[in-house]
């Protein structure tokens, strides 16, 4: 899953529990756990964007689907290439600093605050800053937190979250990086600063920023730019964020406290400007996904697809956390990369008389900002409106019993009500993203189907809120999330894994089977994608 740094609080929703578990009839978790450990191995390194380690793992996942049975269905056999351009902070030759009354005090890179090279840099620059509140505009619900303030030239400091009385997907969509940053753009800001809200970092400080000198990536086709004009972006340590808010007449405290109740928060002009050198060393690279196809029978529906997809990247090699620097990635997402392929071999074991063909896709560039599946859901390599809809695994954590299945986007569209279906006549209940302020219906590649009109969902193994499993889950992100200790050494659920495969599965078959294709509902936002797609 691609890491968001910042989230606000914690919206808690009762929800019923209690149901037994349903048998898979497919899957025994075994074969599943088979593929994770050949993909999560030592020897991937842990599948960086564009690094020998992920061809190889890519090369493994062609010779399984080859074994399925499944036709090659990219540009390039199994394959479709694309360009990247990586981009590292050179620390030594960079720094960051306020400036207040003419006065200079210098930050510490990586403890107060550290660059994001999602953009592209701007080599030097210095500029007032404002503080924006949640920085969001969101014309819809009249909700505004640029209105009446001079942005110009200025660099805007937010505070990530959102208000309550702003429905999730809206609220995840508006915060997306391009969103956000065309309304800052034009409103004349020249850079962001985020700074981490405590009450709701998926991972501590200390991890975010020891990484915080890996490459990141863009795609480099120049039509995939949304950052044009951005010359900064900072990720701020809220504990040393007291220092941007000195001379306020405001305390980080004081907005964090109204960010938990999730009011709108004051904006106002900051006392200091921040003054910014970024050196930047910039690379091409290449990496690919990988795309095939199950054709399916009807005459007329084997043109139509459902899509499977799931990220096949991971971190790669970085800063050793207790000893180990191979950041494997066996949850996130050697996991739903090694569905994909069971699920391909379960229907040359058992197949199914299907009627829409099956598109099996595993993307690349995910950890970089979804840019394998924005990259091919811009240039896919089948006809663009014969994809029915994306079922999108990542990161599922069967490290608990599959009781509670989470289903993002639950409401959105007719996938949802079919998830539901299923994971009901498998004695599962089903429930909406309990955390709306993680914004993870936006944070993995189904975001890029969506964006493009395509009904999508994600499902995780869920639990009930205050208990035991919601702790072990909550405690995995801690601990585990994007550290190296996301390897093969970590206790793993095999049954919940192989039921969780089972509702995907179903939900495969349902979709490829239904007579019509899946809708956005009614009053579904994103269903604004497909009106102007069409
Ligand atoms: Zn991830």
């Amino acid at each position: 899953m691609l890491r968001k740094i910042l989230s606000a609080a914690i919206l808690l929703v009762a929800v019923c529990a209690f149901s037994q578990s349903g048998s898979p009839t497919h899957f025994n978790g075994k074969t599943w756990w088979d593929y994770v450990k050949v993909l999560a191995d030592d020897n991937m390194e842990g599948r960086e964007t564009g690094s020998a380690g992920l061809q190889r793992a890519e090369a493994y996942i062609v010779e399984q689907l080859k074994q399925a049975g499944i036709q090659p269905a990219g540009s390039d056999g199994y394959y479709q290439r694309i360009k990247f351009q990586s981009r590292e902070i050179v620390e030594k030759e960079s720094s960051l600093a306020l400036v207040r009354d003419g006065k200079v005090e210098p930050l510490v890179l990586g403890e107060d605050a550290f660059f994001s090279t999602r953009v592209d840099l701007a080599p030097e620059l210095q500029s007032p800053m404002v503080f924006v509140g949640y920085g969001l505009s969101i014309p819809e619900k009249n909700y505004d937190d640029l209105a009446g303030l001079d942005l110009n030239g200025k660099v805007a400091v937010i505070l990530n979250g959102s208000p309550a009385d702003i429905p999730g997907p809206l609220a995840s969509h508006y915060q997306t990086a391009a969103e956000r940053w065309k309304t800052l753009r034009a409103a004349g800001v020249v850079g962001v600063i985020t700074v981490a809200n405590p009450g709701s970092m998926d991972i501590p400080w200390s991890r975010m920023s020891v990484n915080r000198t890996h490459p990141s990536m863009s795609l480099a086709d120049p039509e995939f730019n949304e950052t044009e004009g951005e010359k900064l972006v900072l990720y701020f340590n809220p504990a040393s964020a007291g220092k941007l808010f000195e001379g306020s007449g405001h305390t980080f405290e004081e907005l964090v406290t109204i960010a938990k109740e999730r009011k709108q928060l004051p904006r106002f002009p900051l006392s200091a400007s921040i003054k910014v050198k970024a050196a930047l060393e910039k690379k091409n690279l290449e990496s690919a996904n990988v795309v095939a196809k199950l054709p399916g029978n009807d005459p007329d529906l084997k043109n139509e697809c459902v899509v499977l997809s799931a990220h096949i990247d991971h971190l790669g090699i970085g800063a050793p956390i207790n000893g180990d620097s191979i950041y494997n990635g066996a949850m996130d997402n050697a996991s739903g990369s090694a569905l994909l392929l069971d699920v391909a071999a379960s229907l040359k074991k058992s197949p199914e008389k299907l009627k829409r063909s099956i598109l099996f896709l595993f993307v690349t560039g995910e950890e970089k900002g979804l840019l394998g599946s924005k990259y091919f859901a811009a240039h896919p390599t089948v006809d663009p409106k014969s994809m029915v809809a994306d079922i999108n695994v990542d990161m599922f954590l069967p490290i608990v019993p599959l009781k509670i299945l989470t289903i993002y986007g639950l409401a959105e569209s007719d996938l949802g009500d079919m998830a539901r279906q299923i994971a009901e006549s498998h004695g599962i209940t089903v429930q909406a993203d309990l955390e709306p302020q993680r914004n993870i219906f936006i944070r993995s590649d189904q975001y890029n189907f969506i964006r493009h009109g395509i009904p999508a969902l994600a499902m995780g193994v869920g639990a009930a809120p205050g208990s035991p499993e919601q702790k072990i889950l909550k405690d995995w992100l801690t601990q585990r999330y994007h550290a190296p200790s996301d390897d093969l050494n970590q206790p793993v659920d095999l049954a919940a894994a192989a039921l969780y495969e089972e509702v995907v599965r179903g939900l495969m078959i349902d979709v490829a089977q239904s007579p019509q294709r899946p809708q956005w509902k009614q009053d579904s936002f994103f269903r604004r994608y497909a009106q102007s797609s069409n």
